[in-house]
């Protein structure tokens, strides 16, 4: 079977692994349209972004790993049509034909239009290796940063920003940061670690434009304040990539829309990662996360093969902000209650989320122990009522 993955990311690094891992021997062909191996993504906003990480370290593979498994890299190239009937893949260097086909093709930063300033120089995205050679030199002491948008991709760059000696202020539109992925108990100890060390957080404010001629001078808001800036980063979410399956006919639901094991409702076509939705009990699930791509990825892959089982995803995040790691288990989706438990330092907690008196996630900052147990806790379906997590001395007393 000749095994064609469009898309050269994570999920598609981990797909290979396992098709080979699971013993496949016909052909495995990665189509990615950036001109270097499957990397990491996660750092680009951390360790990089600070200038601790070199280039090297974000490889996913040795770079002969790639020939010594016969996986084909076809690097810098582009897919752009899907011949369904034919299996055949038209890309920006000729066709090539697949018996299975598997889009692990992410997702794209969304931008602000070019009526706001979004198209100017000096605005910038954090999502690739390429973004971050633009970015990096731009983050140099005593300069303005705006950032727009307080989600992990805002944060984090800020908190880099920030490391760096920029003065930093962010701008959510929301009315608070981290509303759609937290708790508001835990949007506030992420607030108070941004604002302890200096970084200016304004919430409940949308942009009106990014102002500038030539390039981004500034930021007004909507309520008639203006940020003066020499740079902006739009952290404001990302878009599936859809339009090649959405051309070719396949069924888009937020995201490209598959069954539980990953299969579109073409036999021989599969997705994963962020770009994929999956069937869940409150509507699609699309997740993004570099833990989903992994597993889904190695999922799908062993369903290629024939193994015929449901994904279940068994969420998990993590995100390192100043000299803090927030860790997340779980799915916080619908939850109807959360307790809060402090932890041991400054800038340490843990929220518990709870949906019709079930567990489902745990957002813990500086809290290893926390996490853990939380971890452990959902994944084996136990559930401490929230009196005994908000009260119980001892996190141990809820295994
Ligand atoms: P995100 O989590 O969707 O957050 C974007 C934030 O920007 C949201 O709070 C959004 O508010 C806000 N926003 C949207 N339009 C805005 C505007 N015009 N002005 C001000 N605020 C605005 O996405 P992200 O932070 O850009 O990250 C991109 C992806 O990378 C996400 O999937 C994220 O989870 C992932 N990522 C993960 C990590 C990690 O796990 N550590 C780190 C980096 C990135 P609304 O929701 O109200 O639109």
């Amino acid at each position: 079977m000749n095994i064609v993955i469009l898309g050269a990311g994570q999920a598609a690094a981990s797909m290979a692994a396992k098709l080979r891992a699971l013993g496949h021997e016909g052909a495995i062909t990665l189509i990615g349209d950036e001109p270097i191996a499957p990397y990491q993504r996660p750092p680009l906003s951390k360790a990089y972004l600070l200038g601790e990480m070199d280039q090297d370290r974000l490889t996913l593979r040795a770079p002969e790993w790639w020939a010594e498994n016969a996986i084909t890299l076809r690097l810098g190239e582009r897919a752009t049509a899907i011949d369904r009937d034919r299996r055949m893949v038209t890309t920006t260097g000729g066709t090539l034909d697949y018996d299975a086909l598997v889009l692990t093709l992410g997702a794209t930063p969304r931008r602000l239009p070019a009526a706001m300033g979004g198209h100017l120089p000096g605005v910038m995205v954090v999502r690739n290796i390429a973004d971050i050679a633009a970015l990096r030199p731009a983050l140099a002491p005593g300069r303005r940063l705006v950032v727009i948008g307080g989600g992990y991709i805002g944060l984090e760059a800020a908190a880099v920003a920030r490391k760096l000696g920029l003065n930093v202020t962010l701008v959510e539109a929301a009315p608070r940061i981290l509303g759609r992925v937290a708790a508001a108990e835990t949007a506030d100890m992420i607030r108070d670690l941004h604002r302890a060390h200096g970084t200016e957080i304004i919430e409940g404010t949308g942009i009106a434009r990014i102002t500038g001629t030539d390039a981004a001078d500034g930021v007004d808001l909507a309520d008639g304040r203006h940020l003066p800036a020499d740079l902006v980063i739009c952290g404001i979410g990302v878009a599936p990539e859809i339009a090649l399956a959405e051309a070719a006919g396949l069924a888009i639901d937020n995201g490209i829309a598959t069954d539980t094991q990953g299969r579109t409702a073409d036999p021989a076509i599969w997705a994963a990662g962020d770009c994929a939705s999956i069937p869940g009990a409150d509507g699609r699930l699309r997740l993004e996360s570099v833990g989903n791509a992994i597993d889904m990825a190695e999922a799908v892959a062993a369903n290629i093969l024939g193994a015929g089982a449901d994904y279940a995803p068994r969420p998990w995040f993590w995100s390192d902000q100043f000299d803090a790691k927030l860790q997340i288990a779980g799915l916080n989706a619908g939850y109807d209650q959360v307790v809060t438990r402090p932890g041991a330092g400054t800038h340490s907690g843990s929220v518990w989320y709870y949906r019709d008196g079930r567990l489902i996630a745990v957002d813990a900052l500086n809290d290893a122990r926390a996490y853990m147990i939380g971890k452990r806790l959902i994944e084996g379906g136990k559930s401490p009522t929230p009196e005994t997590v908000a009260t119980a001395p001892d996190l141990k007393a809820l295994m």
